[in-house]
């Protein structure tokens, strides 16, 4: 089997509930997506990838002795059943394993497992790319899992609130800014509607800005 891999690299979780935490991030390549505000144009499309064994994608993962590793994109599970080969193998060695997926495909049936993060987003109008969100995919996450709702602008903040609202989610929800936007802004309309979401903001970038490998 050879993967698509953009990049392996260590570094923190710069997003959702594990923010802060030290992580291997493995990013995959290719995505049949195409957000307005991608910000990983590079694991998408061109050919800036290697196409890596699946001994030579753990044999590097494993290489930074860190509990927890994060596997994303692009979009992975483009490259489904490396997904579910590196996940299966990696839960053996006592990882904790975050999937980050845009909401279109249904993640394998070894993110039931409780030492795994199922993190999907559920697009809004900004991304140009909200009619591919699946609701009954995002419907099936548990409580373990998160939905991220990424806002740009009010016409996405509506279209979260009412999307909740309808969907009843299991998993927790996280908002977070498009860079461009304010987290201020953001956090104030959130406790001004009394809304039981976490807000968050995207710690790599406040650290690193767009630095490719962190
Ligand atoms: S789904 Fe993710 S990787 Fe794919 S285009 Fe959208 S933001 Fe980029």
């Amino acid at each position: 089997m050879k993967i698509k891999v953009s990049e392996i690299f260590y570094s923190i979780q710069g997003e959702g509930s594990q923010i802060g935490i030290p992580t291997v991030f493995v990013r995959l390549f290719g995505c049949n997506l195409r957000c307005q505000w991608c910000d990983t144009m590079y694991a998408v499309e061109g050919d800036d990838y290697s196409e890596l064994s699946f001994s030579e994608l753990i044999r590097k993962s494993l290489s930074y002795n860190c509990k927890n590793i994060c596997i994303t994109g692009g979009e992975p599970l483009t490259q489904e059943k490396a997904v579910t080969k590196i996940t299966e193998y990696l839960i053996q060695e006592k990882k904790n394993i975050i999937l980050e997926t845009a909401g279109h495909l249904e993640p394998p049936k070894i993110f039931d497992n409780k030492n795994t993060v199922v993190s999907m987003d559920c697009k809004c109008p900004s991304s140009g790319m909200n009619h591919k969100s699946n609701i009954s995919i995002l419907r099936a996450l548990k409580k373990k899992d998160q939905i991220k709702f990424v806002i740009a602008n009010e016409d996405d903040y509506k279209f979260a609130i009412e999307t909740i609202r309808r969907s009843n989610f299991k998993a927790q929800i996280i908002f977070q800014p498009e860079a461009k936007s304010s987290l201020l802004k953001l956090t104030e309309k959130i406790l001004n509607d009394k809304l039981n979401v976490r807000v968050l903001p995207q710690l790599h970038k406040d650290l690193w800005g767009n630095e490719k490998g962190r």
